[in-house]
């Protein structure tokens, strides 16, 4: 059994795929081909934005809005503890000072009131400049984005939505990627919308912000290549990766995120009595990046880990150690709040097998054998 298995989607839409990379070869558009325009335009319908900007993976298309801010040295911004690495590695590429927040042990998105709390602490110090808040819809789910544009309003900050494991996901119908003043996503092949390789994107209403990402990604380009107006990346996503994307769109709305939600469901009612089960608000969709359970202590989870992996059923910790305590910052951070919920997640938390194409016998399988342990 695969944790995640890409083969089986493949299956599905081999000829599709297969096509689509010889049309690009035979073609050899292979940067900014027709078919990233396209892509782009799709998706930018999809998530309900005016602009899709596409770009090489999900930590460029991070880099690429912060730097379009102009964030710097000496500017704060403000991230859950509970994530990727990419979240905080993007704030100190340009120089700023990632300022780490806890999460709630419910959702495991960034705990909105000690966020507050955390800002007012960096505007007390008066030492670094708050500028801006990177929430992230960790394993699927929308942070808590009602009250995080309420606190980004009342300190004037911006928001940058980290919806790398996000896509698809909603609130109330919003759909991820539409919220904050930005959003991001990864097409990483783990993703929920996954290509072969390495692929991002950035969702904006604003027009200014998209023209200047647009030359961002292309070295900073004015009117033309050669004629460079500011310093930029090369950034983009390739044809070939946007050719594979856009089958792979079609069956995602067609039925992968409806069959993720009734695999969740699915193991929810099957563990729910025997683990903590993850909690999905009301009024939101999770686009399920991850299926996380939370055990009752770290001998516990390990043990369940195991005992999994004896049955030849692989599972994840997401994550093993938050940001502030990787090697990278644990020496050079602040705590301005308590960042203990996300210390005790690390130890209690275990991702098990997510993806469409999960059979009713695997997921009986799979929760037995956590039950057995338990
Ligand atoms: C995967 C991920 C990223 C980075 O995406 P890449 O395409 O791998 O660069 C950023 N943030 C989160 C939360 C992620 O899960």
């Amino acid at each position: 059994m695969k944790f995640i298995d890409l083969s089986r989607q493949y299956e599905q839409i081999k000829n599709e795929i297969d096509e689509n990379i010889k049309r690009v070869l035979n073609n050899a558009d292979f940067i900014m081909g027709q078919d990233v325009l396209t892509l782009e335009k799709e998706l930018a319908e999809y998530v309900g934005v005016k602009h899709c900007i596409s770009c090489a993976n999900g930590t460029d298309a991070m880099t690429l809005v912060l730097m379009a801010w102009g964030i710097k040295e000496k500017d704060a911004v403000f991230v859950p503890t509970f994530t990727f690495f990419s979240t905080a590695e993007v704030v100190s590429l340009c120089g700023a000072t990632p300022i780490f927040v806890d999460i709630d042990p419910r959702t495991f998105n960034i705990d909105v009131n000690k966020l507050e709390e955390t800002i007012k602490h960096v505007i007390e110090e008066n030492k670094l400049i708050p500028k801006a808040i990177i929430p992230v819809d960790l394993f699927g789910q929308s942070a808590n984005y009602p009250k995080i544009m309420e606190i980004a309003k009342k300190y004037n900050l911006k928001v940058l939505s980290d919806s790398a494991q996000g896509f698809g996901g909603s609130i109330n119908g919003k759909m991820n990627g539409s919220f904050g003043d930005v959003a991001t996503t990864s097409f990483f092949p783990a993703k929920p919308l996954g290509c072969y390789g390495d692929g991002g994107a950035i969702f904006t209403n604003d027009d200014e912000l998209a023209g200047i990402l647009k030359s961002l990604r292309v070295h900073g380009k004015g009117e033309t290549k050669y004629d460079n107006i500011r310093i930029g990346m090369n950034s983009r996503l390739d044809t070939i990766q946007a050719a594979i994307l856009l089958p792979k769109l079609k069956i995602f709305k067609d039925f992968e995120l409806i069959k993720r939600n009734e695999i969740a469901s699915k193991y929810n009612e099957l563990l729910e009595d025997v683990v903590t089960t993850p909690k999905i608000l009301d009024g939101y969709i999770s686009s399920w990046a991850q299926y996380s359970i939370l055990l009752k202590s770290e001998e516990e989870r390990n043990k369940v880990k195991d005992s999994l992996k004896e049955k030849g059923i692989p599972s994840m910790v997401y994550y093993e150690i938050p940001l502030h305590l990787q090697t990278a910052y644990k020496n050079n951070f602040k705590r301005y709040t308590d960042l203990s919920v996300s210390e005790d997640i690390c130890k209690r938390i275990l991702s098990l097998p997510m993806h469409p194409y999960l059979t009713d016998e695997e997921i009986a399988y799979i929760a037995n054998a956590v039950k057995e342990v338990l």
